[in-house]
């Protein structure tokens, strides 16, 4: 599914990802650990196409394909999704019409009608039931007041309805709430399938008690410097990540 080899990209100049190797096969979800500033946020952005980053090295491929020249409507196209940290407001905007209208583009993109509203209604319905999202949210006015939970919601119900290929879920580390947590985690777990992929970035342990990982990768300087099982992760939270900087000297 996915095919990160040799990644480095800079910032202003500034090296972040120094040769990044990443592969993710679909049916997998795969956690990504580290400590602040390791670069977990750059990957995710890199992956997703957003264009403040120069790469400099290496390759990624989606399903055989190179995707790195691509921009980033285009790999949301190609079935990449990225969560957002810092959700726009857009008043007067529900959040059916913001998720109609994107797919719509998705399949204007690749030369299909709009969807017909009833198919369109008849997705919607099963996906909020399956994520026991109430008709009341449906209609409200997009991250409009919403509670960082309700800003969970919402991005995996957008994530359900897009069904993308390879979802990544970059849980900035300011604290989410309990609550948010298990709406990410139930929202993923419910839409995980052999044929997509998770990515979840997290900098705490504690999300990955509620979503278990199939891999856990350690994100340390611009590197993967170690991979693991879920396992990784409790250790990871028992001993913090000096260890492992330790196990590189
Ligand atoms: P993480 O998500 O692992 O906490 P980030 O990817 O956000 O790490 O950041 C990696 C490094 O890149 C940090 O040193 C950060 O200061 C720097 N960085 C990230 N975004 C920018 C930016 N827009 N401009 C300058 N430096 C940045
Ligand atoms: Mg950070
Ligand atoms: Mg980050």
């Amino acid at each position: 599914m996915l095919k990160i080899e040799n990644l480095q990209a800079n910032i202003d100049d500034k090296t972040i990802l120094k040769g990044l190797n990443l592969q993710v096969k679909a049916g997998e979800v795969h956690a990504i650990m580290g400590p602040n500033g390791a670069g977990k946020s750059t990957l995710a952005n890199i992956i997703a196409g957003k264009e403040e980053y120069e790469v400099t090295n290496g390759s990624i491929e989606l399903n055989g394909e190179d995707i790195s020249e691509l921009a980033p409507e285009e790999r949301a196209h190609n079935g990449v999704f990225l969560s957002f940290q810092y959700p726009v407001e857009i008043p007067g905007v529900s959040v059916t019409n913001f998720i109609k209208t994107a797919i719509n583009e998705t399949r204007k993109a690749k030369g299909l009608e709009d969807m017909p509203a009833k198919d369109m209604l008849k997705k919607i319905r099963e996906k909020s039931e399956l994520l026991e999202i109430d008709r009341k949210f449906l209609s409200r006015s997009l991250n409009e007041g919403f509670s960082g939970g309700e800003k969970k919601r919402n991005e995996i119900f957008q994530m359900a309805m897009l069904e993308p290929k390879l979802a990544i879920l970059d849980e900035t580390d300011s604290g989410l709430d309990i609550d948010a947590l298990r709406i990410v985690a139930n929202g993923v777990n419910k839409l995980k399938s052999k044929d997509n992929a998770v990515i979840v970035i997290t900098h705490y342990q504690r999300l990955l008690e509620y979503i278990v990982p199939d891999f856990v990768h350690v994100l340390h300087d611009g590197k993967i410097v170690k991979t693991g099982d879920a396992s990784l992760a409790l250790e990871l939270e028992a001993k913090g990540y000096d260890w492992i900087k330790q196990e590189l000297v």
